[in-house]
């Protein structure tokens, strides 16, 4: 008897990876009427485990009016934190910003001096990576989104026509075009040839979720110490998710410590100032590195998320930019379908490229340079990003500027990120 055919499926788009932003891109692309396949090696139940993924994620508020649009705001917003107010403080006593003396090392923004542009959305919203993984899991179940997960890419062929994926079982899929979602180690970005520029900071970020013992009133504070910022991020119930950057050698010693000691490590770089924080179980830690792809796209291929970027968490903008990525590419290649045209073809990937090549390069630039300029001890270096602090505190519009930045509501927006259906 013969052996069965291969099967094979054909889908407008295969994802691969379904981490954060490989499952949004497949939920925006069928809101816009295209059949994505989403692929991953594990199984997508795998990402709801307490263990998998410890971060929460300062999510921009345009990045989350796309979840909204996309329908993840009964499942996000019982679990998402306003951010009201962010303080940036430099020095080595946190909490120099919740004091009432003027200092040059302080930088504060509200999100009531931008009320009236933004129709009084916050600066942001905190979120558990976890809920926003079992939201985009639920989201892409009910829109019927062809998952294959766990599965393993064996081969890939991109030729003139399309791509070919064939997988360890057997299986192959195909469509005009591929997507690579697959994180900061890209398998399909290597196989298409595109190289990463980057290096790694020697820096390790510990990430803790803590019960506070005052109400954080939706501020967040981003401290900066010679080893690397501390951030203590509002949850809602009370909480903060702590991202604590260290040496990479310290940070391991933080993992290995006791709760007791942990705790009291913590007491020690927390002071009084937002009064007591009892460290949750569970601890996790992120070797901290830049990775930016020399290119978005290659012959039937775009890359979205830290495939085409990873950058430092000193700004919470990792993910935010991965959002922007789908949020441009998933209207790039919504209007191409109605035309007419061909997903892969060269001329709608450059549309895609164009749209995202700068903002990529010049956030991965600026974090980069940020990180260096406030990781560093040097009483020059101090004395001069104290003096730029002091300058962009004083001036309203400067500050707005940054808010409106920060919130990624500043350029040519993607529908998605103005809140409108594509
Ligand atoms: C400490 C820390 C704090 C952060 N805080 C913030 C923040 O506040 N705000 C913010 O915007 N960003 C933040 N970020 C960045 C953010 O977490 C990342 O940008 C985001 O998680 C990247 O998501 P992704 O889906 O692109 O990649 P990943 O999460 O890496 O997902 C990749 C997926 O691809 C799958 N995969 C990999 N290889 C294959 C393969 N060969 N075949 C099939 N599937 C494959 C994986 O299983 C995974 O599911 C932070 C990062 C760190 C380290």
């Amino acid at each position: 008897m013969s052996e069965p055919a291969p099967q094979t499926l054909r889908a407008d788009v295969l994802i691969v990876g379904a981490g954060m932003a490989g499952a949004t891109l497949a939920l925006a692309l069928k809101s816009g009427g295209l059949e994505p396949i989403l692929i991953d090696r594990a199984p997508l139940s795998d990402q709801w485990t307490e263990t998998f993924d410890g971060r929460a994620s300062a999510i921009a508020f345009s990045a989350f009016r796309q979840w909204r649009t996309l329908g993840l705001a009964a499942e996000l917003e019982p679990h998402a934190q306003r951010i009201e107010q962010i303080m940036v403080t430099d020095g080595r006593a946190p909490g120099a910003a919740s004091r009432k003396t003027a200092s040059p090392f302080v930088l504060r923004f509200d999100s009531a001096e931008i009320a009236d542009r933004v129709e009084g959305e916050p600066l942001g919203y905190l979120l558990e990576n976890r809920r926003i993984r079992v939201a985009l899991a639920k989201g892409v179940k009910a829109a019927g989104v062809q998952v294959l997960a766990p599965a393993t890419i064996q081969k890939v062929d991109f030729q003139d026509g399309g791509v070919t994926l064939t997988l360890a079982d057997g299986r192959r899929l195909t469509a005009p075009l591929a997507i690579a979602a697959d994180g900061r180690n890209s398998f399909l970005r290597k196989t298409a040839g595109i190289g990463v520029v980057g290096w790694t900071y020697g820096q390790t970020g510990v990430v803790a979720t803590v019960d506070l013992e005052q109400p954080h009133q939706g501020v967040a504070h981003e401290h900066f110490l010679p080893s690397g910022p501390f951030a203590i991020l509002p949850l809602t119930e009370n909480r903060a998710s702590l991202v604590w950057t260290e040496s990479d050698t310290s940070a391991k010693a933080l993992m290995a410590a006791s709760p007791e000691a942990f705790q009291s490590y913590l007491d020690r770089r927390f002071g009084d100032f937002v009064g007591a924080a009892t460290a949750q179980p569970g601890r996790f830690i992120y070797p901290l590195a830049l990775d930016l792809a020399e290119r978005m796209t290659a012959p039937r291929l775009a890359l979205i998320g830290d495939a085409a970027h990873a950058v430092h968490p000193i700004a919470g903008q990792g993910l935010n930019l991965g959002l922007k990525d789908i949020a441009a590419l998933a209207e790039v290649l919504v209007d191409a379908m109605r035309l007419g045209e061909d997903l892969g073809s060269p001329i709608v990937l450059e549309r895609y490229a164009r749209w995202r090549r700068f903002d990529n390069v010049m956030l991965a630039a600026a974090t980069d340079g940020f990180t260096r300029l406030f990781s560093n001890d040097n009483p020059l270096v101090r004395a001069a990003r104290g003096a730029g602090m002091g300058v962009v505190n004083a001036i309203g519009p400067a500050r707005r500027f940054f808010m409106q930045e920060a919130g990624g509501a500043v350029g040519d927006l993607p529908r998605l990120l103005r809140g409108e259906a594509l």
